[in-house]
């Protein structure tokens, strides 16, 4: 067995959280009890909040943490910007192809990377995460612009369920480069804001979410259109 002690931990030396490598071989496939992960998490020790494995981010390991965020963007997909059988995409990135191949196996669309002549016959795969989505709406409302976002475009905010960070470790782990947007001053301040109060952008992004419903059934929209007109 190949058990980290706690003293042999150059993390544990360092301060930083120690990361222990607990199960292997057989005992790796099997789900530990949640009192087993109880009883690591009270002895602070970092392991996967499902599994037990290293973690990654956010308290999961590198397979818990991107079964949970495809499952996520599945979800908000299918919700809210579902994909038809013979839809045409227009997709100009490589992580928003594969990620959309993989909600979307054996529906036969056509893809294409060409996004000049098709844009009204397609509908456009953006990699737009919350943190767009947030800075989006808030830099026009503050600049007192009409509401934005009302009109009739089709476009696919892939990554709208997942914050920039969670992207950013997720595109990492599936092997892609993300390169994280330029941080103007209220890109900086909604960060600041989620640093102290760790559920401000999710909570921001439903309240858009609302604001947009509200004002698509008084227009009579339907409801689930997005456009970035
Ligand atoms: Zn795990």
């Amino acid at each position: 067995m190949q058990y980290n002690t706690f003293g042999e931990s150059d993390g544990w030396r360092s301060g930083h959280p120690v990361v222990v490598p607990l199960l292997n071989g057989k005992e790796r496939n099997r789900t530990p009890s949640r009192k087993l992960l109880n009883l690591l998490h009270s002895v602070k020790v970092m392991v996967c909040d499902r599994c037990a494995k290293e973690p990654y981010f956010d308290k999961l390991c590198k397979v818990c943490f991107v079964g949970q965020i495809e499952r996520r963007i599945r979800k908000d997909i299918r919700a809210n910007a579902p994909v038809q059988k013979d839809d045409t995409l227009i997709i100009t990135d490589p992580l928003c192809e594969a990620v959309m191949k993989g909600i979307i196996p054996g529906l036969p669309v056509t893809i294409t990377h060409d996004d000049h002549h098709v844009e009204n016959i397609g509908k456009r795969v953006l990699l737009w995460t919350l943190d767009d989505e947030i800075h989006h709406f808030l830099s026009r409302f503050l600049a007192g612009e009409e509401f934005p976002d009302l009109g009739h475009g089709k476009d696919i905010k892939l990554f709208l369920s997942l914050r920039e960070k969670e992207l950013e470790a997720f595109a990492q782990a599936k092997g892609f480069l993300y390169t994280p947007k330029p941080k103007d001053r209220l890109r900086e301040r909604i960060d600041q804001f989620e640093a102290k109060h760790p559920e401000t952008k999710f909570a921001l992004g439903k309240s858009i979410e609302d604001i947009r419903k509200a004002m698509r059934a008084a227009e009579n929209l339907p409801a689930n259109e997005t456009t970035l007109s």
